[in-house]
C-alpha cells in the first residue's frame, strides 16, 4: 500500500480512540467543559449507562453562534494561545480536541446560548459530520447530547463492559467532581432517577456522606496544609475505616482528578505500620500548586500530571498526612486491655458496624510487638506441616481470655484462637455447603430454598445510591441467601427477609455489611460473587470479640474449627490463630537449651 494522508474521518476516529474509552470519558469531557464555562449548575443525564445518551447541561457562560462550528473543529479552543500558556494553564481543558472526537464517534447536540445573545445556536453533527448551524430559542448555557456512543466504531462498542460497570465508573466520576467543585451544584439521573444530588454549598463533609454514607463521612479525617510550594486540603480514613484496595484513594492536583501511583505511595507510606498489610485507606485529596510547578500536558486525556519537584510534594502529602492521623487521637492497638470496650468502642465504630472485629484484627496483625508469634512467620510452619498430615488435631480447650480469645493447648504449645474470626471460618463452610446443596451445579438455579426468616413487618432501608445500585445487582443472588430485598423508590428497598443465620439482626446492618467492599470487583465471576455474599452474612453473624462463651460453646467452636478445611484463617484471610510453640516459650523464659 502507498502512504498516502488518512481520510478526515479516519483520522478523527484514531483520534477520538485517545480520548472516548468509554461513556464515563464522555461524561468527564463535557462536565470539564462546564466547569471552565463557570457554571454553578450542572445537570448530567443518562440513560442506559451512557451508551444511548449522555447529556450535560449548564449554566455557563455559553458559547456564542458564530463560534459554534468552531467547537467542533481539531485543536479549536478559547483556552490557550501560546505554547507558553502551556506551562499556565488555569482551566481544565486546552487541547480542543473534546469536542471533535466525541462528535465524531456519536450523534452530538450543542446548544448554547450566551448570556448576552437574545437567541442560542443548536447544532447537530453526525459521526463527526457537522450539520447546518440553527437560531433556536435556549436557557443561558450550554447542553451538549451525545446519543448513540460508538455507533459507527462497533469495536469500541464490544470492549464496553455491563451497564453496571459502566454506569459505576460514571456515578464514580461525577461523585469526585461534585467534591472537587463543592460550589457547584451537580445532578445526575441515570434513566430519569435520580442518582446525586449536591447542594453547592461548599460543604464536602456532606457530599462524603451521600457517597459513603453519614458514618463513615463523620470518621473521615479532614486535612488542611500549606507545605512549601504546595496546599493541600481533603479528607483521608481513621486507620480503623479501610479498604482492600486502592480505588478509594483519589488525588486532584489544580481540579483535576489524576491517576498518580507514587502519589498514592506517597500517601499509603504515611499510614506506615498503622495500617494491616493489604488494608488501603480512602482519600480524597486535593492539591493546590503554582501551575508553572505543574506539567498537565503529558496525557491524552489529561489523567496524569509531572511535577516539578515531585519529591516535595510527596513529602508533603506524607506529612500532612501523618499529621492529621497522628492529630486525631489514635485507635491504640498496640496496648493490653484497650480492644474490646463496647462503650469506648460506641464513639469510634470501625465502619459503623463492628468495631470490636476490626480492632481485634488490628492486635492480630501486631502482636505485641514480637513478629514470633505472628502466624504467618516461623512456628507456624511447623503447625502448618503438621496439618497438612493429619489435619487439625485436637485442641484442648483452656479457656477464654478477655471475652474475644480462646486458649487451648494444642501438639505444640499454646493456641490462641480468634473467637470471631473462627467462627466466620465455620459458618461459612456451612453456609458454603448448604450453598451448593441448594444450588444446581449445571445453571446455578436454586434447588432448594436455603433457610430465611420472614420479617414480621418488612423495612425499608434507604441506601447512599452507589450502595443501591449495587444491591440492585445482586438482589437474584441475594434472594438466593435469603434476602428478600425489592427496590422501592429511588434507593430504598423493602427487606423482606433475611437469612436464618443472621435471625434477631438489625436488617439494615445485616445488608449493609454484605453490600460493604462488594464495589471492589469489576465483574466478579457469579460463583466468586456468592462465596463472598455468604463471606459477608458469616462475617455479621459470627460471635463477636467481647461475647462471653460458654464453656461449652467454646468447646463446640473449638472443634468446629477442627471439622473446617481451612482452619487457619477466616473466610476474609484473617488468621484465627496464632501459636506459641513451646520451644517460643522456653527462649522467652531463658530456659532454653535447659531441657
Ligand atoms: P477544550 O475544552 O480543550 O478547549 P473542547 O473540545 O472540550 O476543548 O471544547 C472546545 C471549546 O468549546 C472550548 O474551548 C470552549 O470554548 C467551548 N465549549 C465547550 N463546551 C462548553 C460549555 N459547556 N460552555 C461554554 N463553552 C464551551
Ligand atoms: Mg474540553
Amino acid at each position: 500500500m502507498p502512504i498516502h494522508v488518512l481520510p478526515p474521518e479516519v483520522a478523527s476516529q484514531i483520534a477520538a480512540g485517545e480520548v472516548v474509552e468509554r461513556p464515563a470519558s464522555v461524561v468527564k469531557e463535557l462536565l470539564e467543559n462546564s466547569i471552565d464555562a463557570g457554571a454553578a449548575h450542572i445537570t448530567i443525564h443518562i440513560s442506559e449507562a451512557g451508551k444511548r445518551l449522555v447529556r450535560v447541561s449548564d449554566d455557563g457562560n455559553g458559547i456564542p453562534f458564530d463560534e459554534i462550528l468552531l467547537t467542533v473543529a481539531r485543536h479549536a479552543t478559547s483556552k490557550l494561545n501560546s505554547a507558553d500558556d502551556l506551562f499556565n494553564i488555569q482551566t481544565l481543558g486546552f487541547r480542543g480536541e473534546a469536542l471533535a472526537s466525541i462528535g465524531s464517534v456519536s450523534h452530538m447536540t450543542i446548544t448554547s446560548r450566551p448570556v448576552d445573545s437574545s437567541m442560542g445556536g443548536r447544532l447537530q453533527v453526525v459521526g463527526g459530520q457537522a450539520g447546518s448551524l440553527e437560531s433556536v430559542g435556549a436557557p443561558v448555557g450550554t447542553q451538549v447530547s451525545v446519543e448513540d456512543l460508538f455507533y459507527n466504531v462497533p469495536a469500541r462498542l464490544k470492549f464496553l463492559k455491563n451497564p453496571s460497570t459502566e454506569r459505576r465508573h460514571i456515578d464514580e466520576l461525577v461523585t469526585r467532581y461534585a467534591l472537587a467543585y463543592s460550589r457547584v451544584q451537580f445532578r445526575l439521573y441515570h434513566d430519569e432517577r435520580p442518582v446525586l444530588m449536591t447542594s453547592g454549598n461548599n460543604n464536602r463533609r456532606e457530599i462524603l456522606a451521600s457517597i459513603y454514607g453519614v458514618e463513615v463521612a463523620r470518621q473521615l479525617l479532614e486535612v488542611l496544609a500549606e507545605e512549601e510550594s504546595l496546599s493541600l486540603s481533603g479528607f483521608i480514613s481513621p486507620i480503623s475505616l479501610t479498604r482492600s484496595n486502592r480505588r478509594e484513594i483519589v488525588f486532584f492536583v489544580n481540579g483535576r482528578p489524576v491517576q498518580d501511583p507514587a502519589l498514592g505511595t506517597a500517601l499509603v507510606q504515611a499510614y506506615h505500620t498503622l495500617l494491616m498489610v493489604g488494608r488501603y485507606p480512602l482519600a480524597m485529596l486535593f492539591l493546590q500548586l503554582a501551575p508553572d510547578l505543574v506539567d498537565v500536558n503529558v496525557h491524552p486525556t489529561k489523567a496524569e500530571v509531572r511535577f516539578k519537584n515531585s519529591d516535595q510534594v510527596f513529602r508533603g502529602v506524607q506529612r500532612a498526612v501523618r499529621r492529621a492521623l497522628l492529630a486525631y487521637t489514635p485507635v491504640p492497638f498496640l496496648g493490653i486491655g484497650l480492644h474490646w470496650h463496647p462503650t469506648g468502642m460506641a464513639n469510634s465504630p470501625a465502619r459503623g458496624i463492628d468495631p470490636t472485629w476490626t480492632i481485634a484484627s488490628d492486635l492480630q496483625e501486631h502482636p505485641a510487638s514480637s513478629s514470633e508469634i505472628n502466624p504467618q512467620e516461623g512456628d507456624a510452619g511447623s503447625y502448618q506441616a503438621h496439618l497438612a498430615g493429619v489435619g487439625i488435631s485436637i485442641l484442648r480447650l483452656v479457656g477464654q481470655i478477655a471475652s474475644a480469645y480462646l486458649v487451648a493447648e494444642g501438639p505444640d504449645g499454646l493456641y490462641l484462637i480468634d473467637q470471631h474470626a473462627a467462627h466466620e471460618r465455620v459458618l461459612f463452610e456451612n453456609l458454603m455447603a448448604m450453598w451448593r446443596e441448594a444450588t444446581s451445579p449445571i445453571d446455578g438455579s436454586l434447588k432448594s430454598a436455603i433457610p430465611a426468616q420472614v420479617l414480621l413487618q418488612p423495612v425499608t432501608l434507604e441506601m447512599p445510591p452507589a450502595s443501591a445500585r449495587l444491591i440492585e445487582t445482586q438482589l437474584p443472588a441475594l434472594s438466593q441467601l435469603g434476602f428478600q430485598v425489592e427496590l422501592f423508590g429511588r434507593s430504598s428497598f423493602l427487606v423482606r427477609s433475611i437469612p436464618a443465620l443472621l435471625a434477631g439482626m438489625d436488617p439494615a446492618v445485616a445488608l449493609a455489611v454484605i453490600v460493604e467492599d462488594f464495589e471492589e470487583d469489576e465483574t466478579p465471576l457469579q460463583a466468586e460473587t456468592e462465596a463472598r455474599l455468604i463471606a459477608r452474612v458469616c462475617k455479621s453473624a459470627a460471635v463477636k470479640a467481647g461475647q462471653a462463651l460458654s464453656v461449652e460453646e467454646q468447646r463446640a467452636l473449638l472443634s468446629d474449627l477442627e471439622a473446617c478445611q481451612s482452619p487457619r484463617t477466616c473466610p476474609h484471610g484473617r488468621p484465627t490463630m496464632i501459636h506459641l510453640s513451646v520451644d517460643l516459650l522456653e527462649r522467652q523464659f531463658g530456659r532454653h537449651g535447659a531441657r
